[in-house]
């Protein structure tokens, strides 16, 4: 027997062609005759090539003693329980090494690669050439059901990743939005709690310090009461505006609650952070309001700061604590003001 038989390299590419073939012409896929068949389309045996070519042409149907007939001739008595065995283990090859390959281009399932096993050991202990048909029949229905529903599967794979990855993004934005002030754009209290929270673990595992800045409107009340609620919340966006070039983008900027704002400061230690709280003041005080419309003039914003640094006995509470009431200092000291918890 020729060793091209189990050759694995074009194998594959033989056994496409042969169970076609050998359905069209309605011969029973037996080891003997895929022996047969297999033979016929590597080639390799010339006269056989050559017989086979002849009975397809005189379009002779292959029957059972036909079949038999060839196999005899070509490759000696089925009854030879040594040629029986050959036969049985190279064809559990040449089709193992066939539903691998498909296996390998159609992302494999182990139910599959489970069956495949199962038939291999069945074909192994296989006592008559019955059992053997059934099996490699079951086999190769098995095989190309496989291939159709894993077409399927690949293709419902697709979609459902497809799927997945979308509701992943929108998940993401999600919870992105939920971190978000709505009116202002600035993160809000959630994002803040989360992100103090991050810095007191830095400070207490890398000894990282922070500071914190509290910034509340001035008589923002009048604002509101004044020239109504929407006026109010344009005043609002301008702050956290202010806010946003202030800090460019670097440091944490959130909205804490109504007017009030927050900014977190990482390895900036009190003094700076006090620098950062002027310049907000400040850039907030240069703004000058006026409604485009009428060019009406609504004055001036004013806010006022108050500015913490983390210490060694701080929780979320304390830190925001002492920067609050920097703030309220600062409140009582006439507002547009910055003050620190060195003024307390
Ligand atoms: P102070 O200088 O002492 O901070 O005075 P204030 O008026 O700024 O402080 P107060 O706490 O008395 O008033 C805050 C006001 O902010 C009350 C509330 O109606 C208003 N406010 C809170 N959230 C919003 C909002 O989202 N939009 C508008 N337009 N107003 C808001
Ligand atoms: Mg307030
Ligand atoms: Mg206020």
């Amino acid at each position: 027997m020729s060793e091209q038989y189990i050759d694995i390299e074009t194998t594959a590419e033989i056994v496409k062609k042969i169970l076609p073939k050998m359905g069209e012409y309605k011969v029973p896929i037996t080891p003997q005759n895929y022996r047969v068949w297999y033979e016929y389309y590597s080639g390799t045996n010339k006269e056989l090539t050559h017989e086979i070519d002849s009975l397809i042409r005189e379009k002779r149907p292959f029957t059972h003693e036909l079949n038999r007939y060839l196999y005899t001739k070509y490759f000696g008595d089925d009854h030879n329980k040594e040629i029986l065995r050959e036969v049985q283990s190279k064809t559990i090859n040449v089709l193992k090494n066939f539903l691998e390959q498909v296996l390998a281009t159609t992302s494999s399932t182990s139910h599959y690669g489970d069956k495949l096993e199962k038939y291999s050991e069945q074909l192994n202990r296989a006592q008559d050439l019955g059992e053997i048909q059934g099996i490699l029949e079951e086999m190769i229905r098995e095989t190309s059901n496989m291939v159709e529903s894993t077409r399927d599967l690949q293709s419902k794979l697709k979609e459902a990743s497809t799927q997945v990855e979308m509701l992943r993004k929108e998940l993401a934005k999600t919870a992105e939005e939920a971190k978000r002030d709505a009116l202002t754009g600035l993160r809000n209290r959630r994002a803040f709690d989360e992100e103090l929270a991050k810095l007191l673990k830095s400070y207490r595992e890398k000894g990282e310090i922070f500071s914190l800045i509290m910034v509340d409107i001035d008589h923002f009340k009048r604002f509101n009461d004044r020239f109504g609620h929407k006026v109010g919340d344009k005043v609002l966006q301008i702050v956290a505006n202010t806010l946003n070039y202030t800090l460019k983008g670097k440091d944490f900027v959130g909205r804490y609650g109504g007017e009030e704002f927050v900014v977190l400061l990482p390895r900036t230690s009190l003094e700076n952070a006090c620098v950062v709280g002027e310049q907000i003041r400040e850039n907030v005080s240069e703004k000058r309001l006026r409604v485009t419309k009428t060019g009406e003039n609504l004055g001036t914003i004013t806010v006022s700061v108050g500015v913490s640094q983390v210490n060694e006995n701080d929780t979320a509470e304390s830190v925001i604590e002492r920067a609050d009431r920097a703030l309220y200092l600062a409140k009582n000291s006439g507002r547009n003001n910055v003050k620190s918890e060195k003024d307390l």
